[in-house]
């Protein structure tokens, strides 16, 4: 029940809708669950929770304006029909979205967005950015130009990385089905609905077999997998039917339904530790008192008014160390700035940096959603 209650206080949220909820059984978009699904969605960001919305179905929405009803073996004509589809769900999205009063923006992304390290932190920033914004990006695999060795291969897992990408507090997987059962119900008629899962077992990957329903890909399987890379970052997820009437907000007022995954304590401490120690350090920065201190005590970002040296040849997105005047090494983080552009800028103001680096140049060289404190006994110590 505790880790249902906590999911009531959960404030940046990822929610990925899979095709069987959003079609109809002939294949033509199930609008009066989608609006339905958008106006909770819309509703939560009112809330003042941030909201991100994974999103299926673009090849489902291009089958159906191409007038086709059996999804081609081809793949060219696969992500030919993305590609119609993709922009006909974001058109509706957008309206319907727009009706509730919300921006949202639309993010393709690949494996490779989430893998390589520029790219990792690049569509960290553009995320948090939209969400500085309060806006609630749509995101989808880039079905069109992705090839299958960059491809997350389905959304399950892409939303879990979303989730990580973004240090998420919960992931809620709406599907078709309203959780995790002992054995595949559509087989076993003796299954029962798991309501909570605290540990990935075999028992438990045993139990999620193979692939379900004819629109939808991965079955549970993929919805294991996407749990596991939740609970390693920290993330709680939430697997739950999407067809159930106020769903979303049911799972997000503590109302036990569907099944949870609650990540534990361990976990949190994992996300930071990443952060801190899994990327290889590839610089240091010395700043001064003064901006030690606001990083310190006054969880300010780090500025470049700050820096008093900077020692090693980096590529913009790479962890770097953070030392004190003292010496010592106060925190660790992932920079905005390469080594020879942040030696130009050091210890000038924004306005100053800006002539010399062009307007766009960013104000924090490492954004406080980037860093990670060491405090005593090096714990790393992270907020948000
Ligand atoms: P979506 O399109 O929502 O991602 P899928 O159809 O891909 O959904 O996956 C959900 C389906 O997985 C269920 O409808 C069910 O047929 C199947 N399934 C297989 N094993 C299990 C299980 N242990 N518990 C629940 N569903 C299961």
């Amino acid at each position: 029940m505790a880790h249902r209650t906590q999911l009531k206080n959960a404030k940046r949220i990822v929610v990925k809708v899979g095709t069987s909820t959003l079609f109809l059984e002939n294949g033509k978009p199930d609008l009066y669950r989608i609006e339905h699904l958008i106006r909770e969605l819309s509703a939560l960001r009112n809330e003042g929770r941030e909201v991100i919305f994974v999103s299926s179905g673009a090849i489902a929405y291009g089958m159906n304006e191409a007038g086709m009803r059996e999804k081609p073996a081809d793949i060219p004509k696969k992500q030919a029909l993305a590609a119609i589809g993709q922009s006909g769900l974001m058109h509706l999205y957008k309206r319907f979205f727009a009706d509730y009063g919300q921006t949202t923006a639309q993010v393709l992304l690949t494996k490779e967005n989430a893998a390589r390290h520029h790219q990792y932190t690049n569509s960290r920033n553009a995320l948090l950015s939209l969400l500085e914004l309060g806006v609630i990006p749509v995101i989808n695999e880039n079905d069109v130009v992705a090839i299958d060795e960059i491809k997350i291969g389905d959304n399950d897992n892409l939303s879990a990385t979303v989730a990580v990408l973004t240090d998420a507090d919960a992931l809620l997987i709406l599907s078709d089905i309203d959780g995790v059962y002992t054995g595949n119900p559509s087989k076993d008629k003796d299954a029962r609905r798991i309501e909570e899962i605290l540990e990935i077992t075999p028992e438990i990957e045993r139990m999620a077999g193979g692939a379900g329903s004819s629109f939808g890909t991965g079955g549970m399987a993929t919805k294991i997998e996407a749990a596991r890379i939740a609970l390693n970052a920290g993330v709680t997820m939430v697997i739950a039917k999407g067809s159930d009437d106020e769903v979303i907000r049911r799972v997000f007022s503590g109302d036990v339904l569907g099944t949870i995954f609650p990540a534990r304590e361990a976990h949190l401490r994992t996300r930071q530790n990443w952060l801190a120690f899994g990327k290889r350090i590839e610089g240091t920065i010395a700043v001064d008192e003064g901006c030690a201190n606001a990083i310190l005590t006054g969880k300010s970002s780090l500025l470049a008014a700050g820096i008093v040296s900077v020692e090693g040849d980096f590529p913009a997105g790479s962890s770097v160390r953070i030392l004190a005047p003292s010496g010592q090494e106060i925190g660790r983080g992932i920079t905005n700035y390469n080594a020879s552009d942040m030696e130009k800028i050091k210890g000038l103001k924004s306005r100053d940096f800006k002539a010399i680096l062009g307007a766009s140049a960013r104000d924090e060289v490492i954004h406080r959603d980037n860093l990670v404190l060491l405090a005593q006994g090096m714990e790393a110590a992270a907020w948000r």
